[in-house]
């Protein structure tokens, strides 16, 4: 029953280099387990695909909210997966029940509908501490006595974890990491049990935050969480954001081309126009010098950003035609480089990828 599709916008995803990237997360984390995490539609690229793809490999998958959860429940996954914001309402701790989830307890509200809890099936349960993001998290002084009442209440399956989240782990000379470690080490010390400390960055950089799990998100989709790249030779953009030419003309000097006629030709040019716009997760914002690849070769764009088009100057590649590829982003043009070039991050544009961009799978 496939659909029919004209226009040529699309992002081609590979699975393959998913599975690539996480076994390279495991390799970084030897000895310790790899939650992958999968919210916002794993990052763009399709959250029920991304999980069925690490069925197997993955111990188990993390996501923002219940919601999230049951689609993947409903569509097979019967991994564990964790709640990574945790019950944001006590019928959520119900869900958790029912459906196998794990919860990320995180203040002492949630502990509270948990002990009050009335459930038919033990929950698994990690429990955050808050140890200077102050995002989310028990304070470190409530984590002792929650812990200790969690573990007496006969309704947490296995063993709880303990875990904190890093707010600048990708700044691999930010001494806050090691601050948010050492406040961290202080509660290990009173409290016996596996933890999880690390993110994408930390997996990377930061092996003293190495626990038994590790939580992988931006990685498995093959981009580097630090500014400068390093370790992208290591990893496999899994996304590609691709469309084609659908029109041509040329342009003489002094011309303008696109809304506010803001772009304006130094010499007689070629101009593409690319089916591809901020309707699609392009993002309207970038400098004027950003790049696009066409037939792999780059070209500059010229002019706004439109809904649903864009365009670049393609004067000195040869032979171009409609119906010729371009990479928006993707393994030969880095997602990060066009977020630089949109004062934004690779996560922005991933997970804001929108739905009317159809996702096929290779
Ligand atoms: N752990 C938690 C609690 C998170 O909220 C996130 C994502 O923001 C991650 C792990 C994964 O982070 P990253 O994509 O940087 O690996």
């Amino acid at each position: 029953h496939s659909v029919y599709r004209s226009r040529p916008a699309r992002a081609v995803i590979d699975l393959n280099a998913i599975r690539c990237n996480y076994q390279l997360a495991c390799e970084f984390s030897a000895g310790g387990k790899v939650l992958a995490v999968i919210k916002a539609d794993a990052y763009g690229h399709g959250a029920i695909a991304v999980a069925k793809a690490l069925s197997g490999l993955a111990p188990a998958f993390g996501v923002a909210c219940v919601e999230e959860a049951i689609v993947l429940r409903d569509a097979g996954i019967a991994e564990p997966i964790l709640l990574l914001e945790g019950p944001f309402h006590p019928n959520d701790i119900q869900l958790a029940a029912k459906y196998g989830f794990w919860l990320m307890l995180e203040n002492t509200t949630q502990v509270d509908w948990f002990l009050q809890a009335d459930i038919s099936a033990k929950v698994g349960v990690w429990l955050k501490v808050d140890t200077g993001m102050h995002r989310l998290g028990l304070l470190p002084h409530q984590v002792v006595d929650c812990y200790s009442r969690l573990q007496n209440c006969n309704k947490v399956a296995g063993d709880i974890v303990l875990t904190s989240h890093f707010a600048c782990a990708d700044e691999l000379d930010n001494p806050f990491t090691s601050s948010q470690l050492s406040q961290f080490e202080s509660l290990e010390q009173q409290l016996s049990g596996p933890a999880s400390l690390a993110n994408s960055a930390a997996i990377l950089g930061w092996p003293s935050t190495q626990r038994e799990w590790a939580r992988a998100g931006l990685i498995l989709f093959g981009i580097s969480p630090f500014e400068d790249q390093r370790f992208s030779e290591q990893l496999k953009p899994a996304m590609t954001l691709e469309s084609q030419i659908i029109s041509l003309r040329t342009i003489k000097a002094g011309d303008v081309v696109g809304y506010s006629a803001s772009w304006q030709a130094e010499r007689d040019t070629v101009i593409a126009t690319i089916a591809i716009g901020y309707a699609d997760g392009y993002p309207r914002v970038v400098s004027s010098d950003t790049q696009v690849l066409v037939n792999g070769q780059a070209a500059t764009l010229a002019g706004r950003i439109s809904m649903d088009m864009l365009a670049a100057d393609v004067t000195h590649i040869p032979n171009v035609a409609i119906g010729d590829r371009v990479e928006l982003w993707g393994r030969n043009l880095s997602v990060a480089e066009v977020a630089a070039r949109a004062t934004t991050i690779s996560y922005d544009l991933l997970a804001a990828m929108p739905a009317r961009v159809p996702r096929e799978y290779l």
